[in-house]
């Protein structure tokens, strides 16, 4: 689904990437870990291209999304994103920052329709079928956001506002508005580092149910009983080089690289 081919990235003068390798297939949990600073959250806004590559390929569902000739919107649409700090929106209610995206980008897709058969009428050309109108995509977009919070047990949090929310309700919440836009591939920047110890697990929980379910799954975290027991893969991201990869057991029952073996003694 995503392969990445000799990634770099730089700011500046600095390498922060320097060669990065990655296959993701889908159903794949793949766990990053790694030193403060080693590049792990550089690397994963490379992969949606929030941050642009320095050079690289980032092979996505057969495109090279890196390459600058491409709508990224199109392709990112796909790539949903959950951060540590849960970026909702705080001006909007729970039931709104779910709905968004969906009808956003339905909304421009049926504006694209209109104008085009409304240019199509003139030219006699074909017509694109429009078998909806706002107000369904609004419809809609609000059933699927209801069915999300029921899913986590927050259908009485649709009208409040994010602020009211405990953290841990919070992340829940960010991490079904990226599952409202039915994307490929979900990747998460340590989603649980900014949470109260007692609302952790119910987030890992959360994620721990989609792994079962197929969704692909990138997790940068430092929670390394979920990179053990959910993880298909987990990969050491050093210095901006991948030191490490291997299944969770191989991984941490035999660690090879020092600078590896060195990390788990402090994390374990
Ligand atoms: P942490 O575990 O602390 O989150 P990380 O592995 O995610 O660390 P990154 O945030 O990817 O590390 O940062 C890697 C390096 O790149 C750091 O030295 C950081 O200062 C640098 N860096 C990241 N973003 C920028 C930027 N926008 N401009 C300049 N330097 C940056
Ligand atoms: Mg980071």
């Amino acid at each position: 689904m995503i392969d990445v081919i000799n990634l770099k990235k730089s700011f500046g003068s600095v390498e922060v990437l320097k060669g990065i390798n990655m296959t993701i297939n889908k159903g794949d949990i793949v766990a990053i870990i790694g030193p403060s600073g080693s590049g792990k959250s550089t690397f994963l806004r490379c992969l949606n291209c929030m941050e642009d590559p320095t050079s690289g390929q980032i092979i996505f569902n057969g495109v090279d999304i890196a390459d600058m000739k491409v709508d990224i919107n199109i392709h990112r649409r796909k790539m949903g994103m959950v951060f540590q700090h849960f970026n909702l929106f705080n001006n909007k209610t729970v039931l709104e920052n779910i709905m968004l995206a969906p009808v956003y980008t339905r909304c421009q897709e049926l504006k694209k329709a209109k104008r085009h058969n409304r240019l199509a009428a003139f030219g006699k050309k074909e017509q694109i079928p429009v078998t909806t109108t706002k107000e369904q995509i609004k419809k809609e977009a609000r059933e699927q956001a209801m069915n999300l919070l029921k899913r986590i047990g927050l259908e009485d949090k649709a009208n409040v506002y994010p602020s009211t929310l405990s953290g841990g309700q919070k992340q829940r919440i960010a991490i079904v508005r990226a599952l409202a836009m039915n994307p490929d591939v979900i990747l998460f920047d340590e989603p649980t580092s900014a949470l109260d110890p007692e609302m952790v697990g119910e987030v890992l929980e959360l994620m721990k149910q989609l792994a079962e379910e197929g969704m692909t799954m990138v997790v940068v975290t430092h929670e390394m009983g979920f990179a053990r027991e959910v993880a298909s893969r987990v990969v050491f991201i050093d210095e901006g080089v991948i030191k490490e990869e291997a299944e969770p057991k191989e991984f941490f029952a035999h660690p090879k690289d020092v600078r590896l073996k060195e990390f788990l003694s402090k994390v374990l």
